[in-house]
């Protein structure tokens, strides 16, 4: 592989707009299928090595054929983006320029981040590995997905057919944590969050149903007040903070690294259970989503006209349900805290939390020895992924799922996930191929 190569193949598959909507009939699958063909042709080694399988529509299952028979392993990435319009961007969101030189020049476009750097820089890992002849022991499946960032039904049937096939999976990565700097307490060294679980993404509806009348007349609580009240209520009530197994493992990891007092906090973390706690909270929204459930207003209906109360006022709320925790619980919570029977909650669709992948073991241990050699100095520590990844429809299939994408983000690079100028350093991309590379050499 040269890397201007590489470099040009990205920019070519960030130039494609395969953006993933919830409306099934308005997304542009042409554009997919032009991804599709534009792998084929800018990867040929992989185009006519492995087999490749098209998954409900548009999810593209690649297998490399290993020597012998054996659990397989699967790295998955997804080619679908959110939408992005152009206004707010500093380069547009679909031309992939480049600025800058050297170690500082970006990459700017929908979908560096997330996701087709990583379903890019695995196809180059692949096809270089390819070139010098390498040979798997046992099948690596690639599986990049048309519908992550919306019904995620590519997933879902990826995992029904390795399951058919009675497969289980010896590691299965998918994005998730990436190698970030200062964003844990005393931890100078960058960290290597390989997420171990993922909470359940569940989506609840806050229903107020009452008789509407002329807005002259209002009585003393409409729908609306109704409403805005529980809303409210909700944010005057976070969700308890609690520790799991994958916590404390995280913990142990930074107690070894961090320095002064969060050393020694992070060490004894069962003792300062609640001082971690209240300092994760305070600390930023990430660290703060990592102890407790979420649940974030997202939409808000209500009214026909000015001039008549509504009859029917709804929120929809994302929730992300905390490792520990379940649906029921997180829901039971939302109605206590809400203490208005006239609220109705409606569980659109519900997802219970990812069981924990153990941070020992042969996979873990790969995952960790491949990162060191790639990004030497790298503090390695297991975590639970907030938000939701395709990953977690194969862990019916495999006890070994982590979550983990081997580029640096900085804060204001992870910001930029789902809003405007998405970004990435060229070298980041590079030193995530070698990775992905290694990975495979490995197996
Ligand atoms: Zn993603």
């Amino acid at each position: 592989m040269t890397t201007a190569r590489a470099v040009a193949n990205l920019r070519e598959l960030l130039r494609i707009p395969t953006v993933s909507r919830l409306e099934t009939d308005t997304t542009k699958w042409e554009h997919f299928d032009d991804f599709i063909e534009t792998v084929a042709r800018l990867y040929p080694l992989v185009h006519s090595t492995l087999e490749m399988q098209l998954i409900a529509g548009h999810t593209m299952l690649f297998r490399w054929p290993g020597g012998s028979p054996g659990a397989p392993s699967v790295l998955m990435a997804h080619y679908d983006v959110v939408p992005a319009e152009a206004a707010g961007w500093d380069h547009p969101p679909f031309a992939a320029e480049l600025t800058g030189e050297g170690e500082e020049q970006l990459v700017w476009g929908r979908g560096t981040l997330d996701d087709k750097g990583a379903v890019a820089a695995i196809l180059e890992a692949v096809e270089a590995q390819l070139g010098v002849g390498h040979a798997p022991v046992h099948d690596i499946y690639l599986s990049f997905g048309h519908d992550e960032e919306t019904n995620g039904t590519g997933a879902k049937a990826v995992a029904a057919l390795l399951a058919s096939r009675g497969i289980r999976p010896a590691l299965v990565l998918d994005e998730g944590g990436a190698i970030v700097r200062g964003a844990f307490p005393g931890v100078t060294a960058p960290v290597a969050a390989i997420g171990v679980s993922e909470k359940g993404t569940t989506v609840v509806r806050l229903v107020v149903e009452q008789a509407g009348g002329h807005a002259s007349t209002p009585p003393k609580v409409t729908a609306t007040t109704r409403l805005s009240r529980a809303v409210v209520r909700i944010g005057a009530s976070p969700f308890p903070a609690g520790l799991n197994p994958a916590m404390i493992g995280m913990f142990g990891v930074l107690g070894r690294h961090a320095k002064g007092g969060y050393g020694f906090a992070f060490r004894n973390a069962r003792l300062f259970r609640p001082l971690l706690l209240a300092t994760f909270k305070r600390l930023s929204d990430e660290t703060s989503a990592m102890t407790r459930t979420t649940a974030a207003v997202t939409m808000l209906e209500a009214g026909m006209a000015a001039n008549a109360l509504a009859e029917r006022a709804t929120a929809t709320l994302s929730m992300r349900v905390a490792v520990g925790s379940s649906v029921a619980a997180s829901v039971e919570h939302l109605r206590r805290a809400i203490g208005d029977a006239r609220v109705t909650l409606e569980v659109v669709n519900a997802n219970e939390p990812s069981p924990i992948s153990p941070a020992r073991g042969t996979a873990w241990e790969l995952l960790a020895a491949t990162i060191e050699r790639t990004h030497p100095g790298t503090v390695v520590t297991p975590y639970v992924q907030t938000g939701a990844t395709d990953s977690r429809q194969l862990t019916a299939i495999s006890d070994h799922v982590y979550r983990f994408t081997p580029f640096e983000m900085s804060k204001p690079q992870r910001d930029t996930l789902h809003a405007v100028n998405e970004r990435m350093h060229v070298a980041t991309y590079l030193r995530g191929i070698e990775f992905y590379s290694a990975l495979v050499a490995a197996l």
